[in-house]
């Protein structure tokens, strides 16, 4: 081969190579990238681990059991959380008031009966724009978790808007993600214990669109450790158990 022709073939070479490191660095779901991630997660045994009672995962594989119930209280007006984490939520919501930020719920604990109710009227509303039924019910279980299978129903989780929200939007949507409310949430929620549980880059893992607006309870430890890992709590959890 001509010297001229190994250059060139080398610096393909070297072409494909930094290709392919780009591509771990920047695509969120690449194996390289997860394994890194999740070898520097401490485990769930971890000595400074807080309210481990709130560690687990309800997802579409993963239900409450059947006879699930849960102990209640007050986080803001008339939403409720489960009790060991309510003050948590009320003590994120007061400091953010000290900060010049209203957060407002529109969503903590659902029973699992109003989950189903939930998701029938967002399924008939589908349907009433235009949709097929199947199609309808098939969009409304990507936004509205089947009952047991939501967060909600747990009494983890919180969504979170701003306070004039409804005057200028008839649905939550993701450009929550352009204010104030949702950088003080990502700058903080994490010294609550909470996470924005569905990222945008990983709607494929957690089955759920990207929510800026909704915030689960895992414990302050944990919820530290999975912001600065950049993962969601399925790839999280997954090393633990
Ligand atoms: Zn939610």
């Amino acid at each position: 081969m001509k010297p001229g022709k190994i250059l060139a073939v080398s610096i393909f070479g070297y072409l494909i190579y930094i290709g392919f490191q780009l591509f771990v660095m920047f695509n969120p779901n690449s194996p390289e990238r997860l394994r890194n991630a999740q070898e520097n997660i401490p485990s769930a045994t971890e000595q400074r681990a807080d309210n481990l009672w709130a560690y687990y995962l309800i997802n579409a594989d993963n239900p409450l059991p059947a006879d699930f119930t849960v102990g209640l209280d007050k986080v803001q007006g008339n939403y409720m959380l489960d009790e060991r984490c309510a003050g948590y939520a009320r003590q994120m919501i007061a400091d953010a008031a000290k900060d010049g930020i209203e957060l407002t719920v529109v969503s903590a604990y659902r029973s699992v009966q109003k989950q189903q109710e939930n998701l029938e009227s967002y399924t008939q509303r589908l349907i009433s724009l235009g949709h097929s039924s199947t199609e309808a019910r098939k969009l409304a279980e990507k936004e509205i978790a089947l009952p047991y299978t939501s967060e909600h129903n747990a009494g983890l989780a919180l969504d979170i808007l701003t306070p004039d929200w409804w005057e200028t939007h008839d649905d939550v949507t993701a450009d929550f993600e352009n204010t104030e409310q949702f950088r003080w949430l990502t700058e903080n929620a994490h010294k609550y214990g909470f996470i924005m549980r569905y990222p945008k880059e990983y709607e494929n893992v957690t089955g759920i669109i990207y929510e800026p607006w909704h915030y689960r309870f895992v414990g302050v430890f944990y919820a530290g450790e999975i912001k600065e890992s950049g993962l969601p709590l399925e790839y999280f959890y997954k090393t633990h158990f």
